[in-house]
């Protein structure tokens, strides 16, 4: 049965989809069956796969509606080396129709419970707030990984992202942990950046990943190819960074 991750960071810009696609080209690079979920209706991480959002007949939405189970929606990045269930925009609205329904944020969960035994991993890239759509992926997995920006209130952002990872745990997921948090955009130049990195460190200990993922223009242009960087161009150092947080990951849930 797959592992399941949920990419999450209730803020926006902090390189969630970039650390989606970049892992799960990586880990696909090292073998491994990866299915890539987009919760965020603007579909990034869908188009950052090569998939176009807008020529998809069956995505997220139709799952969560349990109109479509997963094999029939998901769609195969032939570059990336893993599957895609897509995402587009009709996705905003199925949160106020799932509104009423039973069980609502257990649709994910219930529709992986078929479909996870096809990979190894499934990692799902969440939106920029803690939605339905969000608690839907934080009830599917296993646990959460967190990539963030060594800024001052990235640290103060992080608090109700536990707390409610905490919440979820309680009542919903009794599976749910953090499994780390990634440094990502990192400039080790930046004094600052440095210092909350070693603030991270204290306060979290090894729910820290040792692999940082450097500043690196090559990731930023990529999504434009419809590639990740890690396919994109293998050789740049934020994609061996990815390449090198992949491995990680394999090895951490050998321990799980
Ligand atoms: P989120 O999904 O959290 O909103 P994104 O992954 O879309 O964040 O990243 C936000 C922006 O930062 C994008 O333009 C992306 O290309 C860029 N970006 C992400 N990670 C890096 C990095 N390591 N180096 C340079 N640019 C990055
Ligand atoms: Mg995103």
């Amino acid at each position: 049965m797959a592992k399941v991750f949920c990419i999450a960071n209730q803020k926006g810009g902090v390189g969630k989809t970039t650390t989606t696609v970049n892992l799960a080209a990586g880990l696909a690079k090292v073998g491994q069956r990866v299915l890539m979920i987009d919760l965020d209706p603007q579909g990034n991480a869908t188009m950052g796969s090569g998939v176009d959002k807008r020529k998809l007949e069956m995505t997220v939405y139709d799952v969560l509606l349990e109109s479509a189970s997963i094999a029939e929606a998901k769609t195969h990045a032939e570059k990336c080396g893993y599957d895609v269930l897509g995402a587009s925009r009709d996705l905003a609205g199925a949160e106020v129709e799932l509104v009423g329904v039973e069980r609502r944020e257990m649709r994910l969960k219930q529709a992986l419970a078929q479909a996870g035994q096809d990979y190894d991993f499934v990692l799902i890239d969440c939106p920029p707030s803690l939605s339905m759509l969000t608690l839907n992926g934080l009830c599917a997995a296993n646990g959460v990984i967190v990539p963030m920006q060594c800024e001052y209130f990235a640290l103060e952002g992080l608090t109700d992202l536990v707390n409610t990872i905490k919440q979820v745990h309680a009542n919903l997921n009794k599976d749910l942990a953090i499994i780390g948090l990634l440094r990502v955009m990192f400039d080790p130049r930046i004094t600052l950046q440095q210092q909350v990195s070693e603030q991270l460190k204290a306060h979290f200990g090894d729910k820290v990943f040792n692999s940082v993922i450097p500043r690196n223009v090559r990731l930023a242009e990529a999504p434009s190819y419809g590639l990740p960087g890690v396919v994109f161009d293998p050789a740049a150092k934020g994609s061996s960074a990815y390449l090198e947080f992949a491995e990680e990951m394999v090895q951490r849930i050998k321990t799980m």
